[in-house]
């Protein structure tokens, strides 16, 4: 999809804020620091639109993109920050899945994995939980450009394994940096929004 119009149209602290959208959502989840925002502003090419992650906890909303008014960008809030308490995450698991379970519209869900380490417990758990509500997560590798060519297989062949993943899992490295993958990612979301 060509990309020229873009628009924070929502940003939700809170499950009775949920809208009832008739655009396609394509939600992006994954722990922070990942490079969520930046893949979330590569696809759309902006520099960014996407919020960082420079104040942890404080992130805790499912941001709304409108995207060519075509398709919603669901941004969820990142996982895996050291200081934050059991209500808190429990707040976060909650209200996300009630997002996911509520939404008519979803249609896919991404999940971003630092393509050089293990998956970390809770991307696991993450992957694991995303299958349990029905949906087989796309599996977009980040940073690609930190390895050499030669360890890109490797290293996928290991989330995979790691993830225990099901057959049908697509995994696509990715660079934010190179633009690596961007054209194969918007492959898999265009086949979403076109059925
Ligand atoms: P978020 O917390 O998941 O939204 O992550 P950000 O997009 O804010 O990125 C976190 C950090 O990783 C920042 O310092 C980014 O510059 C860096 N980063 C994000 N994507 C890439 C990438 O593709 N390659 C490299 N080398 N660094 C990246």
């Amino acid at each position: 999809m060509k990309v020229n119009n873009v628009s924070l149209e929502r940003v939700v602290g809170r499950i009775d804020q949920l809208p009832t959208n008739e655009l396609v959502e394509i939600a992006f989840a994954g722990r922070s620091n990942v490079g969520k925002s930046s893949l979330i502003n590569t696809l759309i090419s902006r520099k960014a639109l996407a919020r960082t992650s420079g104040q942890p906890g404080k992130t805790q909303t499912i941001n709304f993109y409108n995207v060519e008014d075509k398709v919603y960008f669901v941004d969820l809030p990142g996982y895996g920050y050291a200081k934050v308490s059991k209500k808190e995450r429990d707040r976060w698991g909650n209200f996300i899945e009630t997002y996911i379970k509520s939404s008519k519209q979803l249609k896919l869900i991404l999940l971003l994995v630092d393509i050089r380490h293990k998956p970390s417990e809770q991307d696991k758990m993450m992957y694991n939980w995303i299958l349990y509500l029905g949906y087989t997560p796309l599996v977009v590798a980040t940073k690609m450009d930190k390895l050499k060519r030669s360890q890109i297989q490797k290293h996928i062949k290991i989330l995979k394994e790691e993830l225990n993943a099901t057959k049908d899992t697509v995994f696509i490295p990715f660079s934010s940096h190179t633009k690596q993958g961007k054209e194969e990612l918007w492959g898999q979301i265009d086949a979403h929004i076109e059925v």
